[in-house]
């Protein structure tokens, strides 16, 4: 089925027998749920639901919203399931892909990247054309390298924002085959290689120059922020219940730390993170956000306070030094 820009698998044989199916968008395709509801309703004479709450990574499955409307099913579009994340309930991942074109991908490879051993990565959408572009460029003189990843990845080649496992540390230089900054700026921060972002939709590449400024904006930024949380008394450490961004081992280890410092704190559970929210609990000096990373990294202005991840919580204590700062990743 094409809707839009995306071309949706839908997997109608796997659906035969459930009664109730909860389906959840991202959110650009939630504009079509209609349609999907439509030809859902039609194929699988089920009951269909639509969760209308934000879904960024199938670290964020809606199992107790299935539970709650008693659905049977739920059916998560647009990202690939995450391997060691174990699930009690019936989930099925629908592949959401946008098509690229390999050979002008290829071309614009070969056009810029000056290295010839290099790692390529990639977010779901494309993952299924990273072999393609591997064939050609080594036709081309390329050793292409394609990593497999950590247990959160679910195939070589695939990047999170939470997670750059899949990256090859043995390659020269990383290209990025995706859209967006945040991916090839955290490839960059935690390889420290020359990172090329080749965006397939613009075909457009940015140097790995452009790449490493970004980088070293982000960096100030966040040491700006881990600066201004010195001195800080009250923290609030946030967790969230999403089942793949749920760190509740890692609140605990900061709230231990902090009350070995005799600072206050609080630990906040919640499930989208939302600073209008946090304001109905007062004022806090800063915030320790151990969901998503891209909250803190992303959306820090949004906040009334200082937000930083538990990696900069170490430099923040001392326990780290600013030279050897690291991206956040979930493994
Ligand atoms: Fe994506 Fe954030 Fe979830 Fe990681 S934690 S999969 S970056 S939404």
């Amino acid at each position: 089925m094409i809707l839009g820009s995306y071309r949706i698998e839908i997997p109608f044989e796997e659906l035969k027998g459930y009664k109730r199916i909860l389906i959840q968008l991202p959110s650009g395709l939630k504009i079509y749920a209609r349609k999907i509801i439509d030809i859902l309703e039609e194929k699988t004479k089920a009951d269909i639901l639509v969760s209308s709450d934000p879904c960024f990574g199938a670290c964020d499955l809606a199992v107790d919203t299935a539970l709650s409307m008693d659905a049977d099913l739920l059916l998560h579009f647009g990202h690939l399931p995450i391997p060691n994340l174990k699930i009690d309930f019936p989930v099925k991942f629908v592949d959401v892909i946008m098509d690229i074109d390999v050979s002008s991908v290829t071309d614009l490879i070969v056009s810029g990247v000056t290295e010839k051993n290099i790692s390529i990565v990639t977010t779901a959408q494309h993952i299924r054309y990273l072999n393609e572009i591997r064939k050609n460029l080594e036709k081309r003189g390329y050793r292409v390298r394609i990593d497999e990843g950590d247990g959160r990845i679910a195939q070589p080649g695939l990047v999170l924002g939470c997670n750059f496992s899949s990256v090859s540390r043995d390659a020269e230089a990383v290209v990025f085959v995706g859209t967006g900054t945040f991916h090839p700026v955290g490839i960059s921060i935690s390889t420290r290689k020359p990172v090329y972002s080749l965006d397939p939709v613009s075909m457009t590449l940015t140097s790995p120059n452009e790449i490493s400024a970004m980088a070293d904006r982000l960096i100030k930024r966040r040491f700006y922020l881990i600066t201004a949380s010195q001195g800080s008394e009250n923290f609030g450490i946030l967790v969230s219940k999403k089942p793949g961004q749920n760190r509740m081992d890692v609140a605990l280890s900061i709230r231990k730390k902090l009350e070995e410092k005799r600072k206050k704190s609080c630990i906040i559970v919640t499930d989208t993170i939302q600073p209008d929210m946090l304001r109905d609990f007062g004022k806090f000096d800063c915030f320790i956000s151990t969901a998503c990373p891209r909250i803190a990294l992303d959306d820090h202005e949004m906040f009334d306070a200082p937000i930083i991840t538990p990696v900069e919580f170490e430099i923040l204590i001392g326990e780290r030094k600013f030279d050897d700062y690291i991206f956040d990743s979930i493994t």
